[in-house]
């Protein structure tokens, strides 16, 4: 039966066989199901239930960029709750904040020009959408067999059908039959798990490009559509670009008029201290996937961002071919809108970009400083994201038995001594929130150093 375990002797928040079918979660409709149950949160904090804080070193699911309770979002949400709480965006109709969210995100991409705005609930929505408005795109232009989409090994993009299948994680596969046809997978850019002895990270970003347009010649360049990527690849581990990885990739696509899809869903408004993961590394998409920090998570949104020369395709075709017939009921929610209006608004006043760019050395060098500890095998990332690798030997070829479960261990030592962080097997995740402060970062560098001590 269910109930909510209360022995606040053991602190105990996690619990007992619930009615819910969890995402992502083993051993469905067992009692071995014990989610902790947070119930409160507060700048770079959450609690349980019991009243336990914890840091929340991966701010939700990568996504609470502005921390737990920034009144500006609430007092946005509910002005436009007692407004207008729902309106919707089809056949002409719309409303002022899905309008004014459009020009104010549309600011904010710089990299490049981009033309216009979709709007969605999240990044699989986002990617889904991609592959439609790519495919409304290639007929519109006469072109019915370019319809493949090439993504990375290892990459996240979300979890519905399509989504899935771009992803490049088996898991998300296996079991779905999955991934779809039109799907093809590339090298993952992970230089230290998958260079050639002597090769560097440029030689290693030459071949990683020779192999993709291999497969592009392979299969055809009039076949391919689309290639996309996460600028850093995030639920993959945490995975940085070797060095000019892009600017190869990107040669390369161009060169078969293939169309460039920036999955910014984690890295966009400021996590790599820079607003977008493209003016990072130098990349100028054709189409862009957001959600997450867009509304600080305080609500569910996302948007395709489109460049002119799509949206112009699509916009001229669009009489011939008929609407483009796909979208939601919340697309352009006012309310979530409303939200995203004030979080882009607080970014720009705060100037968060810029705290991010000079944080995130207090934060990488603090963490990196464990490197040497014998069970991990490579810690990565920039800006506010991070990853840990646990192997033996320092060697992405020596994984610790599965069954040892090394990774679990440490995200319990941190629950323990009370920061969140993601494990996914004997990788480790972290990307705070932006708002944290140098005293939270040294607390997320002590608790991390006690969970390590404890694990090895
Ligand atoms: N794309 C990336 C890069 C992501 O990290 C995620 C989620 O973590 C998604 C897409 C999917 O977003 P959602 O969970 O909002 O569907």
């Amino acid at each position: 039966s269910s109930s909510l375990a209360t022995d606040n002797t053991t602190n105990d928040a996690r619990f007992k066989g619930h009615d819910m079918l969890a995402p992502f979660t083993a051993g469905w409709q067992t009692t071995d199901v014990n989610p902790l149950v947070i119930d409160k949160s507060e700048g770079s904090y959450v609690y349980d239930i019991n009243g336990k804080k914890y840091l929340d070193s991966l701010a939700g699911l990568w996504c609470t960029a502005l921390g737990g309770n920034e009144p500006r979002l609430v007092e946005a949400a509910t002005a436009q709750l007692n407004k207008l709480p729902f309106y919707h965006s089809f056949w002409n109709r719309t409303t002022k904040p899905s309008l004014d969210l459009a020009k104010d995100l549309l600011e904010t991409f710089t990299a490049r020009k981009m033309a216009k705005a979709f709007f969605v609930n999240s990044g699989s929505e986002a990617n889904d959408t991609q592959v439609k408005l790519v495919w409304y795109y290639n007929n519109a232009l006469g072109r019915p067999n370019k319809k493949k989409f090439i993504a990375r090994a290892k990459s996240y993009h979300g979890s519905t059908l399509i989504a899935a299948s771009l992803s490049g994680l088996p898991a998300l596969h296996q079991k779905f039959d999955l991934p779809a046809p039109f799907v093809l997978h590339t090298d993952c850019p992970h230089y230290w798990r998958f260079h050639l002895p002597g090769e560097t990270e440029e030689e290693f970003s030459t071949r990683l490009a020779k192999n993709l347009e291999e497969l592009i010649l392979k299969e055809g360049p009039d076949t391919i559509a689309a290639f996309i990527a996460e600028p850093v690849m995030g639920a993959g581990g945490v995975i940085p670009p070797p060095a000019t990885y892009f600017e190869k990739i990107q040669a390369v696509v161009k060169k078969y008029d293939i169309l460039f899809i920036a999955d910014e869903v984690i890295c966009a408004f400021g996590r790599l201290g820079t607003m977008y993961g493209c003016d990072k590394y130098g990349i100028k998409p054709d189409l862009v996937s957001l959600a997450k920090a867009l509304s600080s998570a305080y609500l569910p949104i996302g948007a395709v961002l489109v460049s002119p020369e799509v949206s112009e395709v699509i916009h001229s075709q669009s009489n011939k071919l008929g609407s483009f017939s796909h979208g939601f009921t919340y697309s352009g929610h006012p309310v979530s809108c409303a939200v995203a209006i004030e979080a882009l608004k607080i970014y720009k006043e705060r100037n968060i970009v810029e705290k991010v760019a000079n944080i995130s050395p207090r934060f990488q060098d603090g963490v990196k400083a464990f490197a040497d500890s014998p069970i991990i095998g490579e810690i990565r990332g920039t800006g506010l994201i991070l990853g840990t690798e646990f192997t033996d030997n320092k060697s992405p070829n020596d994984p610790f038995p599965p069954e040892w479960g090394v990774g679990a261990y440490f995200g319990a030592q941190c629950e323990k001594h009370g920061m969140l962080v993601r494990v996914a097997g004997d990788n480790i995740m972290m990307s705070p929130p932006f708002i944290i402060s140098p005293e939270e970062v040294d607390e997320l560098i002590s608790i991390y150093g006690k969970a390590l001590k404890g694990t090895e």
